[in-house]
């Protein structure tokens, strides 16, 4: 029977896995060195705020592996043997594959900063990583000492969040000039900016790490920026993106960039080797290619590569691009391409509500109106409606003419289409929209279409 390791027990290597069992009877190992079980990473910060314990973040029961016959290897591989075709573990042991699948993931940058390790200093992408996070802040609470955040991206204002449930003070530093300035637009980077100023964050635009420094014991002790201040900080968390944890194949003949490198099924150009989810890096039919550090593509690449391995040669088709987050309270989602400034050939329609926390931004082509992407905060979107909308090339008018049937926040929270209407047919009065359908319900109103943004 072939034989399949998987490093890496992530969504990656665990929905291979279940994917190679539904589909053959091939003996499957996943292997890990985080975890016995798989857990949900995007759960972590529950643990550290106390809303979740450990063991509730493992989506699978533990009778789940043994019934599947999916066997869990806890334990660190330290070398692959591509002419064998066996992993060694670090304990020394080592396992024979067929077909081998590396899942294994990012790892947090730090780009070597003075201090950069000292106690006290660390970022956060595993469980280790949150379990001394509790062990390096524990005396911090109430305000009894200080952190800084350095790095703006979705794990910083995570760990912002985090630090402040123990309501330990945080500064926040920020490179760019705008919150998550190269992803979001400026009207949504400054809504998120807000947002994290009114919860006490106090954060600092245009700002860099110049280095940490220690105290006597080897802790830290304060952080000095790039502007010359000196923040007073006995946690420093570097939270300055991720990177694809190739260290298992580097010095190997496994091509590497800045990930493993893949074609579109997920194949290295060794055989037998294939890679997926946060630590490969897809080549494109364009000579470029690109990196995807996200749960659900993690997934998805799992699912096509399961195929694979069970002899119906599938590629990796993301499909329509799409993504969640949050920010404090405020809920984030966007489907299809939103460009942070507004790019030749398309127009952004943009509504914000009074209060400055919710925001609905749709971009569309300036000559055919279809809608290409569109951004919200604050108020929650249906996946599976936007995904369709924007597969079926629906044109600007008759996606806010069907706004309401996106609309995913609970019934009896305020419903915000008509205002985002009104505000569309101010700024496009040579249309005019009437919202049909309101959420959950279809209205009988008629809707005036314009010669310009029909379809
Ligand atoms: C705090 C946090 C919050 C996040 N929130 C979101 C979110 O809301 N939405 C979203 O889309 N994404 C989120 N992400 C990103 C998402 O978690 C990752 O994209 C996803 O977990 C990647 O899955 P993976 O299976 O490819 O790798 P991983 O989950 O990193 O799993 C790889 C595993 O391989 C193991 N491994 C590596 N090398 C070896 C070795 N030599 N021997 C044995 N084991 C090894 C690692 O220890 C790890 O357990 C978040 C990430 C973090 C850190």
């Amino acid at each position: 029977m072939k034989k399949i390791v998987i490093i890496g027990n992530g969504i990656t290597g665990i929905t291979a896995a279940r994917e190679i069992r539904k589909r053959s009877e091939y003996d499957i190992t996943v292997i890990s060195g985080e975890s016995h079980h798989h857990f949900s990473r995007p759960a972590l910060m529950y643990i550290y705020m106390g809303h979740m314990r450990a063991e509730h973040t493992k989506p699978y029961e533990d009778w789940f592996w043994d019934k599947n016959r999916i066997s869990l290897r806890y334990g660190t591989v330290t070398k692959i043997d591509f002419t064998t075709k066996a992993v060694l573990l670090e304990s020394g042991e080592s396992i024979a594959y067929d077909k081998l699948i590396l899942a294994t993931g990012s790892k947090s940058n730090k780009f070597g900063w003075k201090g950069q390790d000292l106690k006290g200093v660390q970022g956060l992408y595993s469980l280790q990583d949150v379990e001394m996070m509790e062990e390096n802040t524990k005396h911090l609470a109430n305000g009894r000492g200080s952190a800084v955040v350095v790095g703006g991206g979705l794990i910083g204002i995570e760990v912002a969040e985090m630090l402040h449930s123990r309501h330990i003070p945080v500064t926040f530093l920020v490179r760019e000039n705008i919150y998550w300035g190269n992803i979001l637009p400026e009207e949504e980077g400054k809504l998120v900016e807000r947002h994290i100023r009114a919860q006490g964050i106090d954060l600092r635009l245009s700002s860099e790490l110049q280095e940490i420094t220690s105290d006597s014991n080897g802790r830290a002790r304060s952080v000095i920026t790039k502007n010359g201040e000196e923040l007073n900080a006995q946690f420093v968390a570097l939270t300055a993106g991720v990177s694809p944890n190739t260290d298992l194949v580097k010095g190997t003949d496994v091509e590497v960039k800045r990930g493993i490198l893949v074609n579109e099924f997920l194949e290295t150009n060794l055989p037998d080797v294939y890679a997926a989810g946060d630590c490969a890096e897809l080549k494109i039919s364009d000579g470029t290619s690109k990196v995807e550090q996200l749960w659900y593509t993690g997934r998805m690449q799992a699912e096509a590569l399961a195929k694979t391995i069970c002899g119906n040669r599938t590629k990796y088709q993301r499909g329509i691009w799409f993504n969640s987050a949050k920010f404090f309270d405020i809920e984030y989602q966007t489907y299809g391409f939103v460009a942070n400034k507004v790019r030749d050939g398309e127009s952004h329609f943009y509504w914000e509500d009074a209060s400055g926390t919710k925001s609905f931004r749709i971009v569309f082509q300036n000559a055919s109106k279809v809608v290409t992407g569109v951004n919200t905060f604050g108020i929650r979107q249906r996946q599976a409606v936007w995904q369709r909308w924007i597969a079926e090339e629906r044109k600007i008018t008759d996606v806010l003419t069907d706004l309401g049937e996106a609309n995913f926040d609970p019934e009896f929270y305020k419903q915000y289409e008509p205002e985002i209407i009104s505000k569309f047919n101010q700024d496009y009065p040579e249309s005019v929209v009437t919202l049909r359908r309101a959420k959950g319900l279809f209205s009988k109103l008629q809707v005036k279409f314009s010669p310009i943004l029909t379809r």
